[in-house]
């Protein structure tokens, strides 16, 4: 079983201690930087001028200065930026100032585990992964509790990157909760196994096959809506709340025994399969090389070729009319 970190196990007077560089005030970077500051840390805010991140954090009372400028003052730097920018900014702005004995902090382990960054020797490495948007990270730690968070160390020619990235998790909210003690590679593998597999990918295309399905059929896109895709947050939550047996419980006795016997219908061995490809792409760095091909050399191309194609199915507008007759949704 993982080892979990409270409270008790963190001394907040290490981060206190230092000057931490947040780089990065969007969703994960402006819930840090706040929560820090609460917590009595010297924090310096990276962030470009001309975007709507830039007049937050300004309004947030921060002076913010350019990731070179920030790189250079602080001891902790907290790279918050997108994964596929920070490889760029590493070399041209954070490198330069990465002296022996300053640390490097990542919320997500996607640069260090496929070597797209290699920190000098001498410098420590660690990761802080909240287990929530960063909202919810501000939006917490305010309400005086925390999110789950893991925790790695990769590099920790210290001898004290554990406590420092513990002091860190405390000073965010993390220990309020529990900061689970996990590893770069295996943080990164199965964050990327379960976008890619169930939250993002196998969720949309189990909604738009399930819908098509019905439409083709020649049942109403209306009433197909509401079974492949408007109930599915319904099922989730319980789910969420407590278990798929809690869920279970809650619905009819005929819908429980269609779970079972179609269930695994549905997901077959070749789905599995395909789960184990996926996987062992993820863990060769076939995706990733794929992805920050993607994202560099074709300027994300197909990817906004792809996005559009999806913006056009004929699901997301029958979604669209009929979230307007549900006044209790929030507008996306
Ligand atoms: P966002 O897209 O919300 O914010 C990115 C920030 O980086 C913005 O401040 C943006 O500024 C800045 N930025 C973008 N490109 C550049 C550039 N070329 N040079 C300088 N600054 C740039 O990112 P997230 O907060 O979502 O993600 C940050 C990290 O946290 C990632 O590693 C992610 O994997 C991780 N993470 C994210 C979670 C989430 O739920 N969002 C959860 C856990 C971890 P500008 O406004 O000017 O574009
Ligand atoms: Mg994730």
């Amino acid at each position: 079983m993982a080892r979990i970190y409270y409270e008790k196990d963190a001394d907040l007077r290490l981060i206190r201690k230092r000057t931490v560089a947040v780089l990065g005030y969007g969703s994960q970077g402006h819930a840090h930087a706040l929560n820090l500051r609460d917590s009595g840390v010297d924090v310096i805010v990276a962030q470009r001028k001309g975007s709507e991140n830039y007049r937050r954090a300004v309004k947030d009372g921060f002076k913010p200065v350019s990731v070179a400028e920030a790189s250079e003052r602080a001891d902790v730097i907290m790279v918050l930026l997108p994964d596929e920018v920070q490889a760029a900014v590493y070399r041209e702005d954070i490198l330069p100032h990465l002296s022996p004995g300053k640390t490097l902090g990542f919320g997500h382990g996607f640069n260090i585990r496929f070597g797209l960054i290699d920190p000098p020797k001498g410098v420590n490495v660690f990761l802080m992964a909240p287990k929530a948007p960063g909202h919810l990270v501000r939006r917490t730690f305010a309400d005086g509790k925390g999110v789950p968070m893991l925790v790695a160390v990769e590099r920790d020619p210290s001898r004290t990157t554990l406590r420092l990235a513990l002091s860190y998790a405390k000073a965010i909210g993390g220990t309020r909760a529990g900061v689970i003690k996990t590893t770069f590679a295996e943080e990164t593998e199965t964050d990327l196994f379960g976008e890619q597999v169930v939250l993002c990918g196998g969720i949309t295309a189990l909604i738009k096959s399930s819908f098509d399905t019905l439409v083709e059929a020649g049942y109403q896109p209306e009433v197909a809506y509401f079974e492949c895709c408007h109930e599915m947050k319904l099922i989730v939550d319980m789910i969420n709340e407590g278990g798929l047996q809690w869920m279970r419980y809650s619905i009819s006795d005929t819908a429980e025994y269609g779970d079972y016997t179609r269930g695994p219908r549905i997901i077959t061995d070749r789905t599995r399969r395909e789960m184990k490809k996926i996987l062992r792409d993820v863990q060769s760095g076939k995706f990733a090389k794929e992805w920050v091909r993607e994202a560099t050399v074709n300027k994300k191309r197909n990817f906004h070729k792809m996005r559009k194609a999806a913006e056009k199915e004929l699901i997301e507008r029958v979604g669209a009319k009929l979230r307007k007759m549900m006044a209790w949704l929030k507008k996306g």
